[in-house]
Formats: structure tokens, sequence, C-alpha cells
């Protein structure tokens, strides 16, 4: 039996597709939970077709084709795209563009992509600017005759802050841009930027998608009616970035959870970074629910339901920032973001020069423990 057909799927809520969309109880034996198909190969029909629908695993596998209706189903998409890692998903976009085009990308994004741009696509010839997103004045001088890509991350990370996706789009669309939105920090339960005129999000699953620091992916989920939507998919068959089939099984496994861990890890965000302002040892905190913060307006129209990250700055600089991180208890020192288990991060250290990042700025991610466990830690931590 179908749980949930595709014409069925509009009319339920995100909660239940985190659940049902893209799985179905298996025909043969009744098993409730997805069976893996670890196999490459898949065999030709007499005739030599495939009406089973499966080749070759680089071209498609069942566990692979589920997580992408799963995922296209939760951002509102028409298709998505499944790759290997956060960063292969954002290679094919960028490989989406030609010699000489220029792109446009937030100031703040995850440093990994600036890093990409800088030492793999500046010498096939793709040149970009870096500009303050939020200010979509700038990013309107920052356009060029060139200009191919808007590249949007919002939240930004780790300033958190918040971009008008809507202005942006339009704005983009009057320039026949594509525009692309990292949507990594605030999942799809939180923010769905297609439905405010986005053409494309990228995600990064190793994070919140994955949600348990065990596996590496990424998902590029397209608009209907993307016209590169076949080159993007030759971009992931050809180029062959693709996830393994136990990893598609145990990402869709964690995002049925996704929507009461994100929820909870964002009220507790929310209230550390409430309790953080009024700390001595503390300069400033950036969270997209504090009132203070530019842009809250903003934030309570596209991100109502928060986010599980948040970044504070120091009192006393780099070294003093450094010290904490390295001395709290419940907070584990690491980097990445969305996992069960609460991380505290010196940002600036790894992501290395020419990044805008405050050398006295610390980022949490907030797990699943218990809140005054981790105010705890950082209280006792920032008085010591
Ligand atoms: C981690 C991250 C990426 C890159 O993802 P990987 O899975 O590590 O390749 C991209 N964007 C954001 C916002 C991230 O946090």
């Amino acid at each position: 039996m179908t749980r949930q057909s595709d014409d069925a799927a509009p009319a339920l809520h995100p909660d239940t597709l985190l659940v049902h969309a893209g799985r179905k109880v298996d025909s043969e034996t009744g098993a409730v939970t997805l069976p893996i198909h670890p196999s490459t190969t898949f065999e030709r029909d007499p005739d030599g077709g495939y009406s089973r629908g499966h080749v070759y695993t680089r071209q498609s596998n069942p566990n692979r084709a589920q997580l992408e209706q799963c995922l296209a189903a939760l951002e509102g998409g028409d298709d998505a795209c499944a790759f290997a890692s956060g960063s292969a998903a954002t290679m094919a976009v960028l490989q989406l563009l030609c010699p000489g085009d220029h792109v446009v990308l937030t100031e703040d994004c995850y440093y990994g992509t600036r890093h990409q741009l800088e030492t793999l696509f500046t010498q096939w010839g793709l040149t970009f600017t870096r500009v303050d997103t939020t200010d979509v004045d700038a990013v309107a001088a920052a356009i060029e005759p060139a200009s191919r890509l808007l590249w949007i991350e919002s939240p930004s990370n780790p300033l958190l802050r918040i971009s008008d996706l809507e202005a942006l789009a339009q704005l983009a669309r009057e320039h026949d841009l594509i525009t692309a939105c990292d949507n990594t920090v605030a999942t799809p339960v939180l923010q769905n930027p297609l439905h405010h005129g986005i053409d494309l999000v990228v995600h990064s699953t190793t994070k919140f998608l994955g949600g348990h620091s065990d596996l590496l992916g990424g998902a590029v989920i397209q608009r209907a009616d993307f016209p590169h939507a076949p080159a993007l998919r030759n971009i992931q068959v050809a180029g062959g970035a693709v996830p393994a089939a136990f990893d598609c099984w145990l990402l869709l496994r964690s995002i049925s959870s996704l929507g009461v861990r994100v929820r909870a890890q964002a009220a507790s965000a929310r209230t550390l970074a409430q309790r953080l302002q009024g700390c001595a040892a503390v300069e400033a905190v950036f969270h997209p629910m504090l009132a203070e913060q530019p842009h809250h307006e903003r934030a309570q129209y596209y991100l109502p339901g928060g986010c599980g990250l948040l970044s504070f700055t120091l009192n006393g600089g780099e070294a003093r920032a450094r010290q904490i991180a390295a001395a709290t208890r419940v907070f584990t020192c690491a980097t990445s973001l969305g996992s069960v288990e609460s991380l505290i991060e010196h940002r600036a250290s790894i992501e290395g020069a020419g990044t805008p990042t405050p050398n006295n700025l610390l980022r949490l991610s907030v797990g699943l423990e218990d809140v005054e466990d981790l105010w705890r830690d950082l209280e006792q931590t920032l008085r010591s």
C-alpha cells in the first residue's frame, strides 16, 4: 500500500511529509521501514529496456529516488538532486555557469562556498562579488552585465543575518539571474525559499537534516519549470558526486524526526541567546529572534520559528574566546552544526584568511540536551 501518493502531497502538513514523503510500505514483504538497495546495477528486460526504472546506481538508485522525492516535497519543489556532500551540491549549481559569468554572493556565506569560488572556479573563468545581501540596494549595485547567479545564504553563517528573499528574487528576475539560497541553517522546517520566489534551494544535509553527525550529504531542490533542470541532473549523473544508498536511507530515517528536533533546538537557542545578552563577559549576541537585532521584523516574517544556531562575541578578544570554547563540558568544541549534541566553535580560526567573522566570536550549535544544563555550562565557563 502506498502511504502517500504524489497528488495527495500538497494536502498534507509539512510534519506529515517529514515522515511519509518518498516512503512506502514494501509491497513484497510488508516491511514498514524501507529496504536498502546497495546494488550498483539493475536487470534489463528481455527486450533490453528498463521498465523497473533503474539502470545503474550513479544514474539512479531506489534509496536516492526516495530521498529526492522527500526533499522536493519538503521544500515545495518540483524535483531534487541529492549529492555526496553539501559542497558537491554547491559545486553543481556553480557548474551551471559558463566561463566569463559573474556571481553575486552573500558576504558572510559559508566559508567553503567562497573557498570553492576562489580556488576552483576562478580558473574556470568565473568572477564573483561578495556583498551584504541584507541590503537590496547593495546587491543591485553589485550586479554586472555578466552576472548570472545570485547566491544567497539566509540566515548567514555565522552572523545569522536575514536577507529579504522576495525583494532579492524580484531584483534577480529583472536582471535575468538564477537565484540560489543555501537553506542549511534554517532547514525546510523553518524556511522554504522556493515559496518566496527563489529558483534553487541548497542544503548541506550533513547538518540538521542528518542531525546526528554521522553522514555527509547535500541536495539541490528546484522550483517548478526551472529551465536548467536537465543540466543540473546531468551534472549530478555525469559528474557522479552521488550519495551511497546507505547514506540516503540513513538521511531519510533522520528526516522523520527533523521537525521535533529543529523546533526544540531553535527554542533552546533563543533562550540561550537571551540569557547571554545579560552576561558581563559578552560583547554582542547574534540570533535572529533577538528584538535588538537589525532586520528583526524581517526575521519575524521569514523565520518566525528562529533557528538552532547562535553566535556571540566576547570582551577579552580572541584569546578569551578560544579559552572558553576549550573549557565547556556539555558543549563539545568541534566544527559543524545541526546535530543532537551541542557544539561550540571559534569560527575565525577555521575559516582562515579573508573571513569577515570577528576573531572574538564563538558559534553555538544547540542540540537536544536540557537547556538548563546547557546554560549552566556556559554561565560557569564564562565566569571562570
Ligand atoms: C557545512 C555547510 C556546507 C557544506 O556542506 P558539506 O556537507 O560539509 O560539504 C554548505 N553550506 C553551509 C551553510 C554549511 O553549514
